[in-house]
């Protein structure tokens, strides 16, 4: 069955996936000559940079989402379909989902990454990850249940295990998990779980390399580590999680700590839908494309954002950093191109640096900017300002900077609920 788009005449484009690569590239082609469809499994567009404030309980998920509908209201070219793409036809231009198929005549792909098990069963099974707001939500309710659920427990051994967390990897989203869960420790639990003995709370944060922050400054590296120690985070540097089953968590010289819960932070790595060639795929199964963004020896086909692996830029050899920038940079490069009538007019992509930052909690951020690196109270300005002004949505911008001006003056966030999935009537029966 095909899906029910009208056919108008129009060259179609048809998008995968609604993070900051398609859906900037959707925008920059409203009023296009293209009929745009774009094709997410949710129905809304997702600010992965302050999930892990969803799972501190410091943001609800409504704040930092945006429904794709209300973005292109007024876009007579654009159609969206909430649907999961599962697999491509690349020879007969067609992609298939859930909701059946449909055909293009061209393709980006901008289906981003997802986290990285390394082909760990258990710790794919056992661990939290946080890749989307339904697992930064059950982050959020793990943590909270298990504070809850420790208040109960008399036995000491047993109290660790519910109320000891381990993050795994020191790169931007491990540090500030990390940081937040530090704060949590110290302003929240002593008010609102005072009968636990919040002292016994320990948070490790584990990491393969030598410094934190891979990719960012030295000065940023040492200045994270010194925050996160001053917040008495342990951290335990060049060692590698093995395995967990789920009590205890062992590394790879041998060392067990013991926790019940695991947040995974370790890395990404792309996801491959049914039928893409795996000879187009290159480190961390990201897709191979040229300077124009288009997929190796294939024309018409596009892929961007965390996705892309560009070849043939000396700057980057490895390919670009997969953050935020790259992908929107990569869109706005890809509708400029495709709305010249010759390739020949095409320019090839070149990444703009503008910078890295990561914050420890109150008043505590590293900043790297191309010229210059800061920390302390203005990176964390920084920081606020640059993630606030990137949100989408005037009310999101509006209900997140009240959030955080609550936060910072009272010491307390207000979202500490466990809101669970009911069942419906269907699985009640
Ligand atoms: C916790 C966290 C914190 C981060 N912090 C920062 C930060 O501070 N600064 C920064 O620059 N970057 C940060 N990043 C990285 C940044 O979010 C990514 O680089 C960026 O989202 C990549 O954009 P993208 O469009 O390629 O992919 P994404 O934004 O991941 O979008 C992919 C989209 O594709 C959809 N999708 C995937 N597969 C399918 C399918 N088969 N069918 C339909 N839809 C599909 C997904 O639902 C999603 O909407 C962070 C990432 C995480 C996870």
């Amino acid at each position: 069955m095909a899906f029910n788009i009208p056919e108008t005449g129009q060259e179609r484009i048809v998008i995968i996936g609604a993070g900051f690569a398609g859906l900037k590239l959707a925008r920059s082609l409203v009023r296009s000559d293209f009929q745009i469809v774009l094709i997410d499994r949710n129905n809304y567009h997702q600010f992965q940079p302050l999930f892990y404030q969803v799972a501190m309980a410091g943001l609800e998920p409504s704040s930092i989402s945006f429904p794709l509908r209300k973005i292109f209201q007024k876009a007579q070219n654009v159609l969206i379909r909430y649907a999961e793409i599962e697999r491509i036809d690349l020879e007969g231009n067609r992609v298939y989902a859930d909701l059946g198929y449909l055909n293009f005549d061209k393709l980006v792909i901008c289906t981003g990454a997802t986290t990285n098990f390394y082909g760990n069963e258990a710790i794919e099974e056992l661990t939290l990850p946080m890749k989307s707001i339904s697992e930064a939500l059950g982050l959020r309710n793990a943590i909270l249940t298990d504070y809850e659920r420790a208040l109960s427990i008399r036995d000491f051994d047993e109290r660790q295990e519910l109320i000891d967390i381990v993050v795994v990897g020191g790169g931007a989203t491990g540090v500030e998990v990390a940081g937040a869960l530090a704060e949590m420790k110290k302003y929240i639990l002593p008010k609102d779980y005072r009968e636990l003995p919040y002292g016994e709370v320990d948070i490790y944060l584990v990491h393969a390399g030598s410094q934190l922050l891979p990719g960012m400054s030295e000065n940023a590296s040492v200045n994270s580590l010194k925050y996160l120690r001053d917040l008495g985070v342990k951290v335990i540097l060049n060692k590698r999680v093995q395995s967990f089953d789920g009590d205890y968590v062992t590394t790879n010289d041998g060392e067990k700590i013991r926790c019940g819960k695991v947040i995974w932070a370790a890395g990404i790595v792309c996801p491959v839908l049914q039928g893409f060639p795996t000879e187009i795929l290159g480190r961390g199964r990201r897709i191979r494309v040229n300077r124009h963004l288009e997929v190796i020896d294939r024309q018409d086909i596009f892929a961007l954002g965390d996705a892309a692996l560009v070849e043939g830029d000396p700057a980057y050899p490895d390919g670009h950093p997969q953050v935020a920038q790259t992908a929107i940079q990569m869109a706005k490069l890809l509708s400029r191109n495709l709305k010249k009538s010759a390739r020949s007019q095409w320019k090839p992509f070149a990444y703009k640096d503008l910078g890295a930052m990561a914050t420890i909690g109150r008043n505590r951020a590293v900043v790297d900017l191309p010229r210059v690196k800061f920390k302390g109270f203005f990176a964390w300005v920084v920081w606020l300002t640059v993630h606030l002004f990137s949100l989408l949505g005037v009310r999101n911008k509006v209900i997140v900077f009240l959030n955080w001006m609550w936060n910072y003056l009272t010491y307390d966030q207000s979202l500490r609920l466990i809101i669970r999935p009911g069942k419906t009537r269907k699985e009640k029966q």
